[in-house]
């Protein structure tokens, strides 16, 4: 794919139903945007200190962002990103809602369960293109192929919610991986390496300090699920080298960050 010419990004403009579509998703239901990141991107657009940005990829895909100072979006690695997905299995274009905010992921207080504040930044519909919502500019491309993992039916059918959760997140960043290394195998390796370290030394900081365990602790279905899944993948992760001093809970070493 990367021999290929790159799919260009021409500007647009909302279409009808485009931003009453985005207010609801900004100002609806903070089941896991528990930190209203999504109404503060939305109330700073309002305000005019918050610029929309809209772009469409030929008939691919569809973005609508919403972004702070400071945020610079990859869009011609997302280029890539969508024409490594390719079509949408229904054919419409792939749309995507995009809240910029600069709120990172960081371990809370020693002892403290992790939730959805600390670790969600997205969420879509399975099996539909009616809209991805991302709503961190961190991790935003990493949160991007999740979501449209989901989108596309890639779910396994039969599991537990986190089951599905853990399996899609691994993909996600075996996928996000390949596409940093732009295919080429020595540069996967050694993002692998960085990847396949951050993985452990995050979980063991949240099984330690934040009681993630096992499938009935939230964060399990991001973090230590991924070691079932991994294994049953058949790839090995190393040993933990337990860095009580991280404070990043990002699911992604910062190499992989686009
Ligand atoms: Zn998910």
């Amino acid at each position: 794919m990367w021999s290929e010419p790159p799919l260009s990004w021409e500007p647009c403009e909302p279409e009808a139903g485009e931003l009453e579509r985005a207010e609801k998703e900004a100002l609806g239901s903070p089941e896991f945007d528990r930190l209203g990141l999504k109404a503060g991107i939305w109330n700073g657009y309002k305000a005019g200190q918050v610029k929309l940005v809209c772009r469409r990829l030929g008939g691919l895909a569809r973005v609508i962002a919403f972004l702070p100072a400071g945020v610079k979006p990859a869009w011609e690695f997302w280029g890539r990103v969508f024409q490594w997905f390719g079509a949408a299995p229904n054919r419409r274009p792939w749309k995507v809602f995009w809240f910029g905010a600069l709120t990172e992921r960081n371990f809370p207080l020693v002892g403290q369960d992790l939730g959805p504040e600390h670790v969600n930044g997205g969420y879509t519909h399975v099996c539909s293109t009616d809209g991805i919502c991302i709503y961190r500019a961190e991790e935003a491309t990493r949160v991007l192929i999740h979501e449209m993992l989901h989108a596309a039916c890639l779910d396994e059918p039969d599991w537990s919610i986190p089951m599905r959760e853990a399996m899609i997140e691994t993909w996600a960043e075996l996928i996000l991986v390949a596409l940093v290394a732009k295919g080429r195998v020595p540069a996967a390796k050694r993002l692998w390496s960085k990847q396949s370290h951050w993985v452990v030394d995050t979980n063991a900081k949240a099984a330690e300090a934040h009681n993630t365990h096992d499938i009935t602790d939230y964060a399990w279905r991001y973090l230590t699920g991924r070691e079932q899944m991994y294994a049953r993948l058949g790839v090995a992760l190393p040993a933990p080298r337990h860095n009580p001093g991280q404070n990043s809970v990002r699911f992604t070493h910062p190499a992989l960050e686009v």
